[in-house]
């Protein structure tokens, strides 16, 4: 859906946001809601949330945490934030100055990017990618470069070679994303190498999205690349806990790094929001400290979803790929005698009763593969059963 005025008065939008129209997300998750189908789309967990957190939130209210924290966000959760980092990646920031709460991911995402970025500047991003980066490198004006992840049969990996052909004298910021959203890819140790060898090599700013960061299965690792020689100073590193506690309404994330970067991603911030999400803040706080107990417990729960899934999506003839992570499973649909990811999406929920998404909503190169589809494993183990047998009955 397009913005140009209906009325014919000849307003038209600015042109950074011109043919955007509405995200997939909102266009599958109203899809699900019309026709009463099993929703496997958008990453909404059905989930529960720690009890304790939730009660903590409901007594911040209570007790009077309804006004604006500071701008950099609550100091405990910055000192939560930055334990966290130091305990599971041996990684200091300090609480002051190199930890930024943000509203979402997302804001920090754009924040990031909005701070980092001059008009003309080039952004590299492993295809496909979660879809707010192409939109926010266009906000700074930015472009963003995709560099396609290699299909290795059952999954995806790094292609060395496309990564450095895509490197230009204009790359100023490289987005990586590990865990990865769409694939389910943990980039392994070998391949953060690589691709921070080529970042100091050519000087450039690496912003990690690790939103997933706890949700890796079957002795998956993730690593951060802020870890590697030479590279905590030039990595901002953001997550949330939407992925993490199943809170996902309540969009509070972050970005960690050293104090001159976050500085400038924090001069963006203060006037998209300023700051947010008070009690949500100081019930985080807490959580944070507990959260390698409470990620075990969800850990389990979507390995089992995924399984599930996987196991249904091979039995329905739609070949899953290898999700070793993150809420999404890849399948290729070509053996239900489709091409076209976005049709099959839209005609699913009547031919299956399943609401899934389109990977191309997540790929911006004109050649990348069409037959790919993603559907999400983050719901109720009752939901994703329903899924499966609705699948194999439309076989
Ligand atoms: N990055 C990735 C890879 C995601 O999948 C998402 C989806 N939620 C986000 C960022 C946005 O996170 P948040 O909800 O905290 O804004
Ligand atoms: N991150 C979630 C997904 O990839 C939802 C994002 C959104 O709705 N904007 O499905």
């Amino acid at each position: 859906m397009d913005t140009v005025d209906a009325a014919g008065t000849g307003w038209s939008p600015a042109g950074r946001v011109r043919g955007m129209g509405t995200s997939i997300f909102t266009e599958m998750t109203e899809l699900a809601r019309r026709t009463g189908a099993v929703n496997l789309g958008q990453g909404v967990p059905e989930l529960d949330s720690p009890g304790p957190l939730l009660r903590d939130v409901a007594e911040a209210v209570l007790a009077g945490a309804n006004q604006y924290p500071p701008a950099y966000g609550f100091p405990a959760l910055r000192e939560a934030i930055a334990s966290h980092q130091r305990r599971r990646y041996g990684l200091q920031y300090a609480p002051q100055g190199e930890v930024l709460v943000t509203t979402g991911a997302t804001e920090a995402l754009a924040a990031v990017l909005l701070g980092l970025c001059d008009p003309g500047d080039e952004v590299i991003a492993f295809d496909p990618c979660y879809d707010a980066y192409p939109a926010v490198a266009r906000f700074a004006g930015a472009r963003l470069v995709p560099v396609p992840l290699a299909e290795d049969g059952e999954g995806f990996v790094l292609d060395e070679d496309a990564l450095r052909a895509a490197v230009t004298g204009r790359t100023r910021v490289l987005v990586l994303n590990t865990p990865h959203n769409p694939t389910g890819k943990v980039f392994s140790a070998g391949e953060l190498a690589v691709v921070a060898g080529i970042c100091r090599e050519h000087d450039l700013t690496v912003v990690t999205d690790e939103v997933y960061e706890h949700l890796v299965y079957d002795g998956a690792v993730h690593r951060t690349i802020a870890a590697l020689p030479g590279m905590r100073e030039r990595t901002l590193t953001i997550s949330s806990a939407g992925k993490t506690f199943n809170v996902t309404g309540w969009k509070v994330g972050w970005v960690c790094g050293p104090a001159r970067l976050v500085g400038a991603v924090a001069s963006v911030k203060q006037f998209l929001t300023y700051a947010s999400g008070t009690p949500y803040q100081e019930a985080l706080a807490r959580a944070l400290g507990g959260v390698e107990e409470w990620a075990t417990e969800l850990r389990g729960i979507l390995r089992r979803n995924r399984d599930l899934l996987s196991d249904g999506l091979a039995r329905a003839g739609l070949r899953p790929y290898r999700a070793d992570a993150g809420y999404f499973v890849q399948a290729d649909i070509r053996a239900w005698g489709h091409a076209d990811g976005v049709r099959f999406c839209r005609e699913l929920p009547s031919r299956a009763g399943v609401v899934a998404i389109p990977t191309s909503a997540f790929q911006m190169r004109p050649d990348a593969p069409s037959y790919l589809v993603r559907f999400s494993f983050c719901r109720r183990e009752k939901s994703v059963a329903e899924a499966v047998e609705k699948l194999m009955a439309a076989v």
